[in-house]
């Protein structure tokens, strides 16, 4: 199997975890069509308007896809990904791919002008070093199942969390030059990071 991970790039902030990828060596590509899906071993599904994600998703003819790749193989998904990764969501206009046995809350930080940047304590690393965290109208994410391991939170709410190989964020772990988080999802299945 093929060590490519994919970043869907339908909409939204894709170019940043491209970047973030190649700065780790990890092989990359962005996804657009069905054919591309097929070439990647995992997928970033990145932040930018849930809605419209869920649009396109429907007239590329990726929607089954997507759920068929998500059965076998590790998927993290970032804010509007996130929500689109969850089983409901609280907007009818997105269908979401139920990746990941949790609820989202669109917007549930607030609009545009209440993004905001805090310090997490990340479970998955060893170092335990604060990791500065931005939130862009972020998602309430709940967990519908004791299964989901919650990685960081904020507030008393998880903000990241992962299910097996798939993890989902509120925030946006690719506007930063810490690669922590890629790193933390690539430990599960990347062979350059085990
Ligand atoms: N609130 C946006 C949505 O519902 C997601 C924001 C983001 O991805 N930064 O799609």
């Amino acid at each position: 199997m093929s060590d490519v991970v994919g970043v869907l790039a339908l909409q939204g902030a894709f170019e940043k975890h491209i970047e973030m990828l190649s700065a780790l060596g990890v092989e990359n590509q962005r996804v657009r069509y069905a054919h591309e899906l097929d070439e990647c071993s995992a997928l970033i599904i990145p932040g930018g308007e849930s809605t419209t994600m869920s649009l396109l998703i429907q007239k590329f003819e990726l929607y089954k896809k997507l759920q068929e790749f998500a059965a076998e193989k590790p998927v993290m998904g970032v804010c509007a990904g996130a929500i689109l990764m969850a089983e409901t969501v609280d907007d009818a206009r997105v269908i979401p791919l139920k990746i990941m046995p949790m609820t989202a809350a669109r917007n549930n930080y607030g609009r545009q002008v209440c993004s905001f940047s805090t310090d997490l304590d990340l479970e998955c690393d060893a170092e335990g070093l604060p990791y500065q965290a931005h939130f862009i109208r972020a998602p309430g994410l709940t967990p519908n199942s004791d299964k989901i391991e919650k990685l960081a939170s904020y507030n008393g709410e998880p903000v990241m969390m992962r299910s097996g190989r798939h993890m989902a964020l509120a925030f946006h772990p690719e506007l930063t030059k810490d690669s922590r988080i890629h790193e933390c999802w690539l430990k599960r299945f990347h062979p350059s990071f085990q």
